[in-house]
C-alpha cells in the first residue's frame, strides 16, 4: 500500500506578514518498495512535505494517506503512523545521547511494548542493515564514532522501529566525501536487502539521481517534474533554469548534441557517454 498525498497545501504563519505558502497543490504517490528521491533547492518545501507523511504536521488543505490510514483523522492512529513512516531528520546524530550504540538504537523500540528479547533482535538487525558488525559496535560510545558512522547509528534507531517507509532528510549534509559515499552506499544496500520503501530528500540532483529509481522535483512548493532519472535528465535545460545542476557528463553530452552530434538523451554515466560518443565518431568516419 502506498503513501498518497492529494491536493496538499501548506501555509506557515497564516494571517501574519510572514505568511509562506510552502506547498501548493502537491499530488504524490509513493508505492511500497520504491526508492524515490525528492529533490529541490533550499526552501522548495521538501522538509515540510515529509513531515506531513508521518503526521508531525498536518496540511492546511488536502489529505495524506499512509497504507490506507488517513493521517490526522484519528489521533490514536498517529503512533502507528509514526512507526510505519520512519523519519530521519537532518543532522540526526544530534539526537544520539545514550552511552552505548546498542542503547541508543533500542530507545525507540523500548516504547513499543516488546519483550527484551525482541528488542535485542531488532537492535542487532538494524545495526547490521546499516553495515555494522553488531558485536564490534554495540558497546561503543556514539560519540567516539566518525560523522558517517554516527549517522548510520541514527538511521538504525529508526529502522529498529520496523517502518514500512524510511525517509531521510538530507542524510549526507555536512559530511566529507568519504562519509557521503559511505552513507549512500549503505542506503542503497539497505534498500536492496530489505523491503523498506526509501525516500531520499536532497537538494543535490547529482548525488541522488545515480541511486534512486524515481525522482520527484519540487520547485517553489509544487511538484515540477517527476520520472526516472533518465527522463528527468533529458530535461537538462529546464533543470538548469530552475537552478538544479545536472552532472558534468550530462552537460558535455548536451553540448555535443547542440553541435550536431547524434547522441541519445538522458545519459548519466561516463561509461555510457563514452560508448555513445565512440559510436558517433565511427559513424562519422565511414
Ligand atoms: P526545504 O526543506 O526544501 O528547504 P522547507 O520545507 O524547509 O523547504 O521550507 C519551505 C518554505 O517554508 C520556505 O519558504 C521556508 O522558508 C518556509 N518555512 C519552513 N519552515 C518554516 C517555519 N517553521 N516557519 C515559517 N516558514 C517556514
Ligand atoms: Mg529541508
Amino acid at each position: 500500500m502506498p503513501i498518497k498525498a492529494e491536493n496538499i497545501k501548506y501555509i506557515y504563519s497564516e494571517g501574519t506578514p510572514f505568511r509562506t505558502l510552502a506547498l501548493d497543490n502537491v499530488n504524490i504517490k509513493i508505492d511500497q518498495g520504491e526508492f524515490v528521491g525528492i529533490i529541490g533547492h533550499t526552501g522548495s518545501g521538501k522538509s515540510t512535505l515529509i513531515q506531513l507523511f508521518n503526521g508531525l504536521e498536518s496540511a492546511t488543505e488536502g489529505r495524506v494517506e499512509v497504507d490506507g490510514i488517513l493521517v490526522g483523522e484519528d489521533k490514536k492512529k498517529l503512533k502507528l503512523i509514526r512507526q510505519t513512516v520512519g523519519l530521519v531528520f537532518q543532522y540526526p546524530e544530534y539526537q544520539l545521547f545514550e552511552e552505548t550504540v546498542a542503547k541508543d538504537v533500542a530507545f525507540g523500540p523500548l516504547n513499543l511494548d516488546l519483550s527484551q528479547e525482541e528488542i535485542d533482535v531488532r537492535v542487532k538487525e538494524a545495526l547490521e542493515l546499516v553495515g555494522f558488525n553488531y558485536n564490534k559496535i554495540k558497546d561503543a560510545s556514539p560519540f567516539e564514532l566518525s560523522g558517517g558512522q554516527k549517522r548510520r547509528v541514527a538511521i538504525a534507531g529508526v529502522l529498529a522501529m520496523k517502518p514500512n517507509y524510511l525517509i531521510l532528510d538530507e542524510p549526507t549534509a555536512g559530511l566529507d566525501p568519504a562519509g557521503r559515499n559511505e552513507i549512500f552506499h549503505q542506503i542503497k544496500k539497505l534498500h536492496e536487502r530489505s523491503n523498506v520503501t526509501v525516500i531520499l530528500v536532497s537538494h543535490s540532483m547529482e548525488d541522488i539521481a545515480k541511486l534512486v529509481d524515481r525522482v520527484i522535483v519540487l520547485y517553489k512548493g509544487k511538484v515540477h517534474m517527476q520520472g526516472t532519472p533518465k527522463e528527468i535528465y533529458s530535461e537538462a535545460d529546464e533543470l538548469e533554469r530552475i537552478g538544479l545542476g545536472i552532472p558534468q557528463i550530462a552537460s558535455i553530452v548536451r553540448e555535443l548534441r547542440n553541435r550536431g552530434f547524434n547522441i541519445k538523451q538522458g545519459i548519466l554515466t561516463i561509461e555510457e557517454a563514452k560508448e555513445e560518443i565512440l559510436k558517433e565518431v565511427k559513424r562519422r568516419n565511414v
